[in-house]
């Protein structure tokens, strides 16, 4: 069973919020076992569970930035540019979760969420795109949007799975907004 706080991320989305707590939990379920699924295939293939090494077979590119906009509220603790095959990892955002967790855990952990995003574009198809809302536009017609959510947490899941850790990403979100604080 999900817990409420790996619900809230549809919360952060515009079309996966309109979806009722029944259809999150099904999402959620399924959007999970994908991304567990995925890390036992990726760690059968390449024989490690280190998301550096991964990352430099697969060609993907590590970039280091530092943002200064801790207070925000909403933070990228990581970004992937599929056309450029780069990852950003925000150290700004890592020191401070690091205060709560062992900083190299922090760091394979977001580099692996990351390098989710990677094979679904380059492997597997994006997650989300698995999933439909149904959004009525002007009453007139129904359209079946994405749900950006199933991909965040397919990517948690992978991170978790890949790293074999009991830190989830909502543990380091949770660290994130406490240390700031
Ligand atoms: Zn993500």
């Amino acid at each position: 069973m999900p817990m409420n706080e790996d619900l809230e991320r549809f919360d952060q989305y515009p079309y996966s919020k309109l979806l009722d707590q029944q259809k999150r939990e099904l999402v959620f379920a399924e959007a999970k076992n994908i991304g567990e699924n995925n890390a036992s295939r990726i760690y059968n293939e390449f024989g490690s569970r280190d998301p550096f090494y991964i990352a430099h077979q697969e060609q993907v590119s590590i970039t280091f930035d530092v943002h200064d906009d801790v207070n925000a509220d909403y933070v990228k603790f990581a970004e992937y540019h599929a056309k450029k095959k780069n990852i950003v990892l925000n150290e700004k955002s890592i020191e401070i979760i690091a205060k709560s967790y062992d900083k190299g855990v922090v760091e394979n952990l977001i580099l692996t969420h990351e390098l989710f995003h990677h094979f679904e574009v380059s492997r597997w198809g994006l997650t989300s795109k698995k999933f439909k809302v149904p959004v009525v536009y002007f009453g007139l017609f129904r359209i079946g949007r994405p749900v950006l959510a199933a991909s965040e947490i397919a990517a948690d899941a992978f991170a978790q799975t890949l790293n074999n850790t009991a830190i989830s990403a909502a543990n380091l979100e949770n660290a994130y907004f406490s240390n700031i604080d």
